[in-house]
């Protein structure tokens, strides 16, 4: 019984020009490369890269432009992707000139919608790192002006359009993707409350929900988010994993860095202690509280049980609800 089996993965597409910077994002995002050694990926003629990281709760597939895909070819079942698709991201490098990925954002929209009106489209005004804070917000400004007239030239101005800057040589790259993927996730408001419950029981001051792969949150209490914890949380995870990857594992005994077992407490020189747990295969909860609070250890770890038990059924049940949609058409 696997509640995240892929019926239930938020499906994302990645697309624009090449060189925009796709391969980067995937790899830093999905697979711990460092943003330096990035400069050195070979440029792939490949339409289509799926990544299959069966290790995440996120699916998705990166798509090139331009060139290569060609919405009139008959072979490329474009449409039946797209219905399958959750979010459509699409990469414009900020340091480029963008008029042809503007053209090719718009022709990707409007196909896109025809097949699919629930896709969200998000754009990454990428590759910010270059550019000062006045630099970047006039970017912004002029891309999106620009994509919203060529969508209301063409009487689509119900497509609606998001807008993140973005760079991998900083934790702006995970947050527009924590963004995109909490936008998928239907349980988000049951999720939430259920981390404002178990938080407000245990005197938790924050608590996250973290995809351990890609160190996007998927969920956190209601109480305002700083980039300085989050922050923490990642190296927090990067520590942990890290560690259990070079000396957790025996040769000779197949295993994973990352398990039910798996747990950390580090205590900061403030008086915070941080705590982490596994939730499920793919999800870990990382929790910050003062050191009094965590005298109680006994307390948290029960109402942890407790909200561990609450997350598998909602899951368990969204999973159960898709499955007799499924058969309810088939009929
Ligand atoms: P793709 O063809 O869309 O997959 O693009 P690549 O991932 O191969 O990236 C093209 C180049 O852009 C590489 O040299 C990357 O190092 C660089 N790049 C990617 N992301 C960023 C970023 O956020 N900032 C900067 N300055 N360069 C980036």
């Amino acid at each position: 019984r696997d509640p995240f089996c892929s019926e239930v993965k938020p499906r994302i597409l990645l697309m624009g020009l090449r060189r925009s910077g796709k391969s980067s994002i995937q790899k830093v995002v999905f697979h711990k490369m460092s943003p330096n050694e990035t400069l050195f990926l070979e440029s792939t003629n490949k339409i289509c890269r799926e990544d299959v990281s069966n290790s995440s709760f996120v699916s998705f597939q990166i798509w090139d432009f331009p060139g290569q895909i060609d919405f009139f070819d008959p072979t490329f079942d474009y449409e039946m992707i797209f219905r399958g698709t959750g979010a459509l991201i699409f990469v414009i490098d900020s340091q480029d000139d963008y008029v042809e990925a503007l053209s090719r954002l718009h022709l990707t929209v409007t196909r896109a919608y025809k097949v699919n009106p629930d896709i969200n489209f998000e754009v990454f005004i990428h590759k910010v790192d270059g550019l000062s804070d006045d630099h970047k917000i006039e970017k912004q400004r002029d891309i999106h002006k620009r994509a919203n007239d060529d969508l209301a030239d063409a009487s689509l101005e119900r497509i609606h359009l998001s807008f993140y800057l973005t760079s991998i040589y900083d934790h702006s790259i995970f947050e527009a993707f924590s963004k995109v993927v909490q936008k998928l996730i239907p349980q988000l408001p049951t999720l939430e409350n259920l981390l404002n419950i178990f938080i407000s029981n245990s005197g938790i001051e924050k608590a996250f929900l973290f995809d351990v792969v890609s160190k996007i949150y998927i969920a956190t209490d209601s109480s305002p988010v700083d980039m300085q914890t989050y922050e923490l949380c990642c190296d927090m995870i990067d520590v942990v994993i890290d560690i259990s990857c070079i000396y957790g594992l025996s040769e000779d005994v197949a295993g994973s860095p990352y398990d039910k077992e798996s747990m950390a407490i580090i205590h900061l020189n403030n008086t915070t202690v941080m705590y982490l747990k596994e939730v499920t295969k793919f999800l870990a909860l990382v929790c910050f509280l003062r050191e009094e609070s965590f005298e109680r250890k006994g307390l948290i770890d029960y109402n942890f049980h407790c909200f561990k038990k609450a997350i598998e059924e909602v899951f368990d049940l969204r999973l159960k609800v898709q499955r007799n949609r499924k058969l309810l058409r088939q009929r």
